[in-house]
Order: C-alpha cells, then structure tokens, then sequence
C-alpha cells in the first residue's frame, strides 16, 4: 500500500529540480474550507503537530505545499524548508514561526500570493501524503481588510482545484452546509462529486442527531464521501509540547469516545464515517488511486518532455556532453596552453630588455642631478671656471672634482636599489602578462575565479621578491665599488645612449608642443618665454607669484612659460650632449670624466645582465614551475561547496547547455523509475477507494 504514491512524490521532486518548464503535474490533496471552519486543525491533527500560523488576525497569503514523508527511520519528527535551505527542524514551534514569517512577508497591499511555500515533514507516524493548505475563504472581509481580499482568495483556490488534484472540502458541523463556501467551489470544477472528500468538523459541537444526518447528506453526493471528526486539539499545560503519539492518541481517544456514545447515529450499520484516523486512511487510499490512475498519463507526457529534450541537445550540441568539471578542466587546459607559450616567449632577453629601460631612466636621473642642472651647489671643490654644463667638455681628467662627479653619479646608480628595482620590474611584466592572457581567456567570464588565479601570480612572485632582490643586492656589490668598465662595453654603451638622449629630446620636444597648444599657440608661447627669460636675467621685475601673473600675463601662462624655458634649457643640453657622445673625444675609454652619460649607460648595461642572471633563474623560473601548480590549488579552493557549479554557470552558453544536460539527465532518471513503478507497483489502478 501506499507504494506508489510515495515514489510519484519521489519523482515529483526530481520533476521540481527540472525547472519550471516542466508540463508534469502529479495529483495533491487540496485543502479548502471557511476561516475558522476547523482546517488548520484537520491538518494538525493528520501530521500530529501544532505548526500551522495561529492568531485571530492571522490569515493564510501563501498556498503551503505539505509533503508528508512516512519514513520509518526517523528518530524524531521534523520538517525542512528545501527552498529557505532549512533542514531537520525538529522544533515545530519553529516551523510555526517561519510558516507565520513567510506568510507576513506577503505585503497587505498584495493580499495573497500564489507563490507557494515548500514544507515537507518526516515522521515514522504518518503517511506518505501530497497536501496544499490554501488560504480559507472569507465571507465578509474585515474592517481593516482590502475589499479584493475575498475575490483574490477565491481565485488563489480555484487555480488550485483542478483536476488532477483532490479536493479536501472542510465545512463546521454548526453550519448549514448549503452555505459552505468549500462546497460550493468544489462543485464548480467538480459538478460530479467525483474528487471531493468531504470533512465535517465540529462534531462535538451538533445534536448528534443532526450531526449524522450531514455525513448521510444526499442533497450534495460525493462519491468519495464524508468524514466526520473532531479534530480540534488537546489544550497545551505545562512547558512542554506534546509528542506527535500523544496528540494523535488524544484526538482518538476523544473522537471515539464522543462517536461511540452514539451508536444508533454513528455506529458500523449506520454506514457514516468518522474520525480522524479513517480520514488519514481515506486520504492515503483517494491519493494512491488517484496517482496509479495517473501513472500511463504521467510516463507519456515525461517520454515527450524528454524526447523534445533529446532532440534539444542533438540540434544545439550535437550530443556533446557537459559539466562543471568538464568546463573547467578545459578552461584550465587552454590556459595553461596560452601560459605555456607566454614561458617560451619570456625569458633573460626580455627581462634584461626591461629592466635596462628602467634603468635608462635612472641613468637619465643621474645625469640631470650631477650634470644638467645648474647651477653646480658644492663650489667649495668646483675650480671656479665651472659653473655651467658647457664646461664639461674641457674637463680636466686630473682634476678631483670631476672625478667626484662621476663616482657620485656612478654610485648613484649603482646604490639605488637595483635588487628591488629589479624584482619591480620583473614581478610587474610577469604580472601585466598574466591578466592579459587571463583577459583573453574563458576566465575573462568568471571575475571572482578570474582575481584567483590573479591573485596566484602575485603570491608566487612576492614570496620570491624579497630574496630575489637580495640575492641580486649582493651579486652587484663588486659594482658598487669599482664599476670597471671594458672597451668594448664603453663602445656599446657610446652607441646606446645617443638613442636613449634622442628619446629623451623627442619627449621634450612632444612636452613643448603641447604646452604650444594649451597656450594657444607657438607666437604665445614665445612671448612668454621672452617674458620669462628677462625676469631671469633680471631685465623686468616681478614680484613672487602674484597670482594676477605679471607683464601682462596670467599667472597660470607664466607657469607655462618657465616650463618651457625648462624644456628648452634641457633640449639645448640634451643636443649638446648627443654631439658630445658622438664626438671622436668620447670614443674612448680614457675620456670617461667628460662623456658620464657613456660611462653610466655602460655601468647600467653591466648592472642589468648581472641581475639578470638572478631574477631569471630565483624568480622567471621559479614562477613558472609554481605558478601553475598554485592555480590549481587555489582553484580548486575556490570552486569548493558548491563553487564549482557556480563558476561554470556564470557564463551562460555554458549555462543553457548546462541546464539542457542537467535536464535530460533527470528525466531519464525520473524515467526510468516511473518505468520501475510499472513493473512492480502495478500501475494498473489498483482498486477504487469506495466511498
Ligand atoms: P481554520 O481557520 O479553518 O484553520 O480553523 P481552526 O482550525 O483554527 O479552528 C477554528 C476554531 O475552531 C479553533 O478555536 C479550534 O480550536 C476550533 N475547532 C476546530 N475543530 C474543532 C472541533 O472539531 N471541535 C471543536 N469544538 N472545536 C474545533
């Protein structure tokens, strides 16, 4: 007994997983009645628990889908909510709290909602059982009620009554039954009586006369009948709340000992129904039929959902299967792929490349700090000739203080910081790579995995920075001291730095033009600069920053204007310079004091290879064993407890075919068990519930 109606409620939540678009529907016991006609407790006294809202303003907005679960291997009763996440609630005074909070989560101005609230309870005492609690119907709506409440109910309930579904009509025994609004509604969609049953409570509260005249009523038949019962719960004393056993047995016990007083209006010749415990058997035997007799139906029209799936999943992806597994293992594999020829495209070359072009800058620093700028600050050591760049030419190679000009700069640049400056520039290129290549891969679609492996390079290169750069500090240390610069570094270092002032020159010359155009133009510019060169010589006066500006320019023109002046100064110098570098006096090695920029851009060609040397092996090529290691890792980190799954619908190509696999894999399942159900079960109908 009772098989198959427990593995069609199995097949119904695997039908649910399959998503809305599913056309199955399979039979409920759909409860329906007046406020106050009894049908909380009919409910209550069927699961054997308190747990539905209470409360005399309290009224149902939700349709609550019961699924009862009669499983003989549950130590204790409890409910769970698969939809709020909520498991193994044995507390019902909490699932009465949180049926009463998602009820008051529906706005007044809304009335009622028919988004279903999901409960299912477990208890080795009740039967497997697929019930819908429905708001009760209203017949004069309250003062402080919305006018539309009545109608929208009423509509709630129709939409719910259909066929497949049983209705479970409850009317109060105090009432006269032609006026039971639960009737009335099962009659519009079940003129024939033929999926009602009908519940009479309250019959403690009639003349037991008249009480069994409205189970043996005949003016509206039901072939499934009428039970009556008496439902309404043994008053809760003391602090503990009743067991599921106490209450069931209480209600018995009440119900048998009012009906048996009266046997000549209730007793077994009399042919009526009552009690609780023959409407629990009712219901389990209406629901079993009813679901048998639906089981050919059902199975077609899951044979066609999954036909039309099949050929889904032939036309948009020609079979090719899917998963998250699957979808992130290729991900991975391609990135890897594109990582793999970044390691064979990156190496020494391009590191030395990069980490000398930082070190140009640095060189151009020094240049500018002991050179260029004038005027010269420590006269005390300055034969007093110099006091401009243009006597760096006749510089005396004896003289000490060109020789301290270049052991400062020289210096300068090899105590800079060339193991962390280094380490910078590598970490930095390897880095920008990484978020490119990531940029261009199917990480580019999942942010959150996407800043993982981001978030990989930088660990792996910042637990290598620190010692990297040490290492390098100490492999440039013999530099530090004597730079010794060979010929044919001298020679190279000649050809270099002519390209490295004539970008200087360039980018001075691009700085001007665009202070041109913000002045407005060359003429302007060259007003100024005239204004600005006559200041400094002292021809006009002007007096600070006045913020006004002075001989008849703003203040902000002025400040162009210096700049200007600067730009130029710098690119007369800078011109000078390349002559200089280019002239037969710098060709050779002996002539260091007057050509620095030679000997610094031989010095820093000399600092970039050997820290190369380091950084390649200490950091490139400890990055590029780890790094893919440490993506997986943290990967497989992120995609933990349900990650995985999120990750791969993020994207949603990946997530239509997804759901199409995911879909058809279900139906399958819920297939085959249907096609089990057939076998074992019987699903020939079984015999009629009688009346
Ligand atoms: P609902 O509004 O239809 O859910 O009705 P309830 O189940 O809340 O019942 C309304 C009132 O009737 C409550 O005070 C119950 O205790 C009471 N009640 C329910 N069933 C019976 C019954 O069989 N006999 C008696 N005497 N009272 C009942």
């Amino acid at each position: 007994m009772m098989y198959i109606t427990k593995r069609m409620i199995e097949i119904r939540n695997l039908l649910q997983k399959v998503g809305q678009s599913s056309t199955v529907t399979l039979p409920s016991i759909v409860v329906i009645g007046s406020q106050s006609s009894g049908k909380s407790s009919v409910l209550e006294a069927i699961v054997g628990h308190e747990f539905l809202p209470k409360g005399s303003n309290m009224i149902t907005r939700r349709p609550i889908e019961l699924t009862l679960v009669n499983d003989p291997k549950a130590r204790t009763d409890y409910g769970e909510f698969p939809d709020l996440g909520l498991t193994k609630v044995t507390d019902f005074s909490l699932i009465q709290k949180t049926l009463t909070e998602l009820n008051q989560s529906v706005p007044e101005s809304v009335c009622v909602s028919d988004d279903p609230i999901r409960l299912t309870i477990h208890s080795p005492r009740i039967p497997d059982l697929s019930l819908i609690d429905l708001p009760g119907y209203i017949q004069v709506a309250g003062e402080n009620q919305p006018r539309e409440l009545k109608r929208k109910i009423s509509e709630l309930c129709d939409k719910y009554i259909r066929g497949p579904n049983i209705i479970l009509a409850i009317s109060a025994a105090d009432t006269d039954l032609a006026n039971s609004t639960a009737l009335q509604a099962s009659r519009r969609v079940d003129p024939r009586g033929e999926r009602t049953i009908g519940v009479i409570t309250k019959m403690d509260l009639v003349d037991p006369e008249k009480g069994a005249a409205v189970l043996g009523d005949r003016q509206y038949p039901l072939r499934l009948g009428y039970v009556g019962v008496i439902s309404k719960l043994p008053s809760q004393t003391g602090l503990f709340r009743r067991e599921t056993s106490d209450i069931l047995a209480s209600i018995n016990r009440n119900e048998k000992s009012f009906f048996s007083s009266y046997p000549s209006q209730f007793g077994p010749e009399t042919g009526v129904s009552t009690g609780s415990i023959t409407l629990r058997k009712k219901l389990m035997q209406v629901l079993e039929h009813q679901m048998s007799s639906r089981l050919q139906e059902t199975t077609e029209s899951i044979q066609r959902e999954l036909e039309e799936t099949t050929y889904q999943f032939k036309v948009q992806y020609n079979e090719q299967p899917m998963s998250a597994e699957a979808y992130l293992a290729s991900s991975l594999d391609d990135f890897k792929h594109q990582f793999h020829g970044f390691t064979s495209s990156f190496g020494r070359a391009q590191l030395q490349g990069l980490l000398k072009d930082a070190l140009d800058q640095k060189v151009l620093d020094q240049l500018a700090a002991r050179y260029w700028n004038k005027p010269v600050e420590d006269l005390s050591v300055a034969p007093p000739e110099l006091d401009n760049i243009a006597d760096l030419p006749k510089a005396d190679p004896k003289s000490p203080y060109w020789h301290r000009q270049l052991d400062t700069a020289s210096s300068g640049l090899t105590r800079l910081g060339v193991g962390r400056l280094a380490a910078t520039v590598a970490s930095t290129a390897v880095q920008g790579s990484i978020d490119k290549l990531l940029d261009k891969s199917s990480f580019s679609k999942h942010p959150s995995a996407r800043k993982v492996v981001s978030e990989a390079a930088s660990t792996v290169l910042a637990d290598r920075s620190y010692a990297t750069s040490d290492g390098i500090e100490i492999s440039i240390k013999p530099y530090k001291f004597d730079p010794d610069i060979q010929p044919n570094e001298w020679a190279q270092g000649r050809e270099h730095v002519v390209g490295v002032l004539q970008g200087e020159l360039n980018q001075c010359q691009a700085a001007t033009k665009s202070l041109e155009n913000s002045v407005g133009g060359k003429k302007k510019l060259k007003e100024v600069m005239t204004f600005v060169d006559k200041a400094r010589k002292g021809e006009v006066i002007v007096e600070g920053d006045h913020p006004s500006g002075a001989g008849g320019f703003s203040a902000a023109l002025l400040a162009r204007g210096r700049e200007a002046v600067f730009l130029r100064d710098r690119a007369d110098i800078i011109n000078m310079r390349i002559l200089a570098a280019k002239s037969r006096k710098c060709k050779t090695l002996e002539n260091k004091y007057y050509c620095p920029e030679v000997f610094l851009d031989a010095v820093a060609t000399k600092l970039s290879q050997t820290a190369v040397l380091f950084l390649n092996v200490e950091m490139l090529n400890d990055f590029y064993s780890r790094f893919p290691r440490e993506v997986e890792s943290k990967l497989h980190e992120h995609m933990a407890g349900g990650g995985l799954e999120r990750f791969a619908r993020e994207d949603p190509k990946v997530r239509r075919h997804l759901d199409l696999v995911h879909r058809k894999e279900l139906l399958e399942l819920v297939l085959s068990k249907i096609e089990d159900l057939h076998r074992f079960g019987g699903g020939g109908g079984g015999g009629g519930p009688g009346g």
